[in-house]
């Protein structure tokens, strides 16, 4: 059966400009669009993105920064970061991202679709209270799990980090509340160079972080097992009401910064996984957010293998080759590291 997909999408998220050498250039965004009007032209529910007013973004920032950003406006350039420039349409930008995934959530909510993937930039996983980083102006999700429990009332919401860079600033938001569970693997030899195994949250958040640093040459099969096996436990005791994806796609092998080994099998296994989850969890709704992903090409491969699985009338069943060792120890570690909070591994 195909899913009821929504998709967000919109020109303007194009006119933030970052200059020409920048690696999250509008032409990532332009070559999603242009597979998108190729490839899926009448399978996906179009949902309108809407400017976040203010209150929204004080969610997770503080009303400084939010004003910083806001001075940006046409303004031809200003560095809010060493990585992150803006541009004078980019605090429009960066505020329909948030509402974008805003609207995202209400279309899951009024049953407009099933799961719905919101196709923004500026990407949000790194941005913190105070400050933009890693190319990140406004915490996109973090904003969306705040407004979430507060507006719908959600009260365990799932956070799949799949971006190869840490989402260092959604950490930050939840590290230490156990109403949001924040799961990620990543390189911890890139960019924000933290997501250790050991940070596993504090206070009530403790045990509610689950960081998975993985290898460079981690193969498709891996990481399918590995999303598997652990978020198969993570969802059946944590039994999450929404599922919020930070969907980068710069672990693919032909992304300039990731420096991984996945293809977009990689994805549209994990897109069958949570799929699955959904279904084995009381269904809840599923919003994702596009995040990293450098290489224009690969970025449209990944997002199509992604909506294909979502839009596909068959059941496609994948084929699942052997766990390798290097998965089992993973797990193992994980497990290990986590049976003192209880949280998932009983
Ligand atoms: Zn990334």
């Amino acid at each position: 059966m195909a899913i009821k997909t929504g998709i967000v999408r919109d020109d303007r998220f194009l006119e933030h400009n970052t200059g020409h050498i920048h690696p999250e250039h509008p032409t990532r965004l332009k070559s999603v669009y242009k597979m998108l009007d190729s490839e899926f032209s009448d399978d996906l529910i179009r949902i309108e993105t809407q400017l976040a007013p203010l209150e929204y973004l004080e969610l997770v920032h503080t009303p400084i920064y939010i004003e910083k950003v806001l001075k940006t406006a046409n303004h031809d350039f200003t560095s809010l970061a060493p990585d992150t420039p803006a541009s004078a349409k980019t605090w429009l930008a960066a505020s329909l991202a948030v509402g974008g995934c805003i609207s995202g959530l209400e279309a899951l909510v009024d049953k407009k679709c099933e799961v719905c993937f919101s196709l923004i930039r500026p990407p949000g996983h790194h941005a913190l209270a105070d400050r933009a980083a890693g190319f990140c102006v406004f915490n996109n999700l973090g904003i969306t799990a705040r407004y979430a429990a507060l507006q719908h009332n959600f009260k365990r919401i799932l956070i799949i980090d799949w971006d190869i860079h840490h989402g260092n600033g959604l950490q930050d938001t939840f590290y230490d509340s156990s109403s949001v569970f924040y799961f990620s693997t990543h390189d911890t030899r890139l960019y924000p160079y933290n997501g250790d195994w050991a940070e596993t949250g504090e206070g009530d958040g403790r045990g509610y972080t689950v960081n998975v640093p993985i290898a460079r040459n981690l193969t498709d099969s891996d990481f399918f097992h590995l999303y598997r096996i652990l978020l198969a436990d993570i969802t059946a005791h944590y039994r999450p009401e929404l599922i919020l994806v930070a969907a980068g796609f710069d672990a693919h092998r032909l992304d300039p910064i990731g420096r991984s080994s996945l293809t977009e099998y990689a994805f549209s296994g994990l897109m069958h996984l949570i799929l699955d989850l959904k279904k084995a969890s009381g269904d809840p709704p599923v919003l994702m957010a596009l995040e990293g992903g450098y290489h224009p090409g690969a970025l449209a491969d990944c997002v199509h293998a992604v909506l294909k699985v979502l839009t596909t009338k068959q059941n496609q069943s994948v084929h699942i080759p052997e766990i390798s060792q290097r998965v089992e120890t993973m797990v193992k570690k994980a497990r290990k590291i986590h049976t003192p909070y209880q949280v998932w591994t009983h």
